[in-house]
């Protein structure tokens, strides 16, 4: 049954105000007295967990330490799009709110690329999951890995072992790639998810390019100056056109034996058309946007094998020290623990209302989630993820636990990707472009949808002395790379 604090109704804030709205004189001065309040139950802690009916060790530890303020539990697990568009709009709920994350940022995975392509630091890209919530009372913070889930005793159990009981559970922990059961592949073609990912990229990328410098031998070369992106969507494209570009402009004039124009960049892709989501007239206009960049496109190529030497298509070998692999997605394992029915994804079927068959107070939502909208899957994508977080929101704000909940509509907004400087294409509705317009259009959307202002002000800023300069100012290499090096006989 609903619990009575449920029912109140709040207007749904858009994603990046509600994280960023200017404190008032009124909210600064309860969130002080809010702060002193923690002192005091730090200092004298009472038995908290026994006004709270489940059991919730973690909320014992440190500054996290607080009386449970209302008698419904709301358990959030991922802070990605979904999770954080989910527990900002939360914000005036009378439930205890609780987001779990193994991370402690919010990360825009839109941009990984350019982390993985040295042209924006890694801070710029990812937000504190905690000052997010700094100024929401009713939301803590917890950092930590779920392992597992239990759906008949309301329970969610962390890797360390300890517990969080909920009234309602959101699961919005996203996906990692798939290597199609190959897993040995991943250690010579790392994908694109996380921050770290993106860091290691780019360090296999620049250490290519010194190592190069470093043999004299131009067939020993080869190898590190291919470099291959495996998969046409999006991301792939978006990849191939930087490493093309960093090639091409930015280390130009760095190096004394190779050129790095000379570097080789390929994508590859299974299907006949890279961008299949996109119409076959923009597929084709950014194929021979790449191929004007330098990239050689190759489609309808299946790659049937990868080593540490490079990859396979059938019988086709391609050398490459420079695999990325950009082609396909598992939903998160955790998924698994809920012990329902997942499609060939991994990702959890749902009922039109986001909630998991048999029961209604556990939501899955975002990368997670399998649904369809005209018999299709919908992609993952952070509009979704986003639009599916305002949706449980304003289910759980207005009260709507009957079984007559209205279903998840999504909205398409149209979807975007770069191909290098000044390109992009785009498509809103029936409505597709390409060209300066439609990068721009990118540009602004990625800017309006970063986390922090800061954030977007010095995205901007290194935006525009990328496009002036040509310079990617964050080539650092931190691990050693005579370890690499082949040895002298
Ligand atoms: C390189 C790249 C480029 C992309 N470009 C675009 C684009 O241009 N446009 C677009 O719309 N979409 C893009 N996407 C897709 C988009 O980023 C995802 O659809 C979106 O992030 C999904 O949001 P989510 O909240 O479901 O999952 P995520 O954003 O992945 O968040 C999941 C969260 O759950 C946490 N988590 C996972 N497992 C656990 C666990 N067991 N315990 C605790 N926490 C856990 C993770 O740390 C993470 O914070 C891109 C994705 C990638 C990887």
């Amino acid at each position: 049954m609903l619990s009575k604090d449920l029912k109140i109704s709040i207007k749904i804030s858009r994603f990046a105000n509600s994280t960023l709205k200017p404190s008032t004189l009124t909210e600064g001065i309860l969130n002080d007295l809010f702060r002193i309040k923690l002192v005091i139950f730090f200092f004298f802690p009472l038995d908290y967990s026994v006004t709270s009916k489940k059991p919730l060790n973690i909320m014992r530890s440190s500054r996290q330490v607080r009386r449970p303020m209302h008698s419904t539990r709301i358990v959030i697990i991922g802070a990605g799009f979904a999770g954080l568009t989910l527990a900002t709009s939360l914000k005036k709920i009378k439930a205890d709110v609780i987001l779990i994350d193994k991370s402690n940022h919010h990360l825009f995975q839109p941009l990984l690329y350019q982390v993985a392509t040295a042209a924006l630091s890694p801070a710029r890209i990812t937000y504190p999951i905690r000052d997010v919530f700094q100024k929401q009372p009713n939301t803590t913070v917890v950092m930590g890995e779920v392992s597992s889930l239990d759906k008949t005793q309301k329970q969610v159990f962390l890797a360390n072992g300890e517990t969080i009981g909920y009234d309602f559970l959101i699961v919005a922990t996203g996906a990692r790639h798939s290597y199609f059961g190959e897993s040995g592949w991943e250690a010579f073609a790392p994908g694109l998810k996380t921050i770290q990912d993106a860091i290691t990229i780019r360090e296999k990328i620049l250490t290519s390019f010194e190592i190069a410098e470093r043999l004299n031998d131009p067939e020993k070369m080869t190898p590190y100056l291919h470099f291959v992106v495996i998969g046409g969507g999006p991301t792939g494209v978006e990849m191939a056109g930087a490493i093309v570009d960093i090639a091409k402009t930015s280390l130009q004039e760095n190096y004394r034996k190779i050129r790095p124009e000379q570097a080789k960049v390929f994508l590859i892709e299974a299907l006949p058309h890279i961008l299949p989501s996109y119409s076959p007239k923009l597929a084709l206009k950014a194929k021979q946007d790449l191929e004007r960049l330098g990239v050689t496109v190759l489609t309808g190529k299946k790659v049937t094998a990868i080593t540490e030497e490079g990859l396979y298509m059938e019988d086709i070998f391609l050398s490459s020290k420079n695999i990325i692999w950009a082609a396909g997605n598992q939903a998160s394992p955790l998924l698994v623990t809920l012990d329902l029915p997942l499609d060939r994804q991994g990702r959890l079927l749902v009922e039109p209302d986001m909630s998991v068959p048999g029961y209604p107070e556990i939501f899955v939502i975002g990368d997670a989630a399998h649904i369809k909208a005209d018999n299709v899957p919908l992609p993952g994508t952070a509009s979704v993820a986003i639009q599916q977080g305002k949706y449980v929101a304003k289910l759980l704000s207005k009260g709507q636990f009957s079984l007559n909940r209205p279903p998840f509509l999504y909205k398409d907004k149209g979807s975007m990707a770069t191909i290098g400087k000044g390109k992009a294409v785009a498509k809103m509705g029936n409505l597709e472009f390409s060209g300066l317009l439609a990068w721009l259009s990118w540009g602004l959307i990625h800017i309006i949808f970063l986390v922090g202002f800061r954030n977007r002000i010095r995205v901007l800023f290194e935006w525009l002395i990328l496009f002036i300069t040509g310079q990617r100012g964050v080539r650092l290499i931190v691990g050693n790379i005579d370890k690499d090096l082949p040895k002298k006989s």
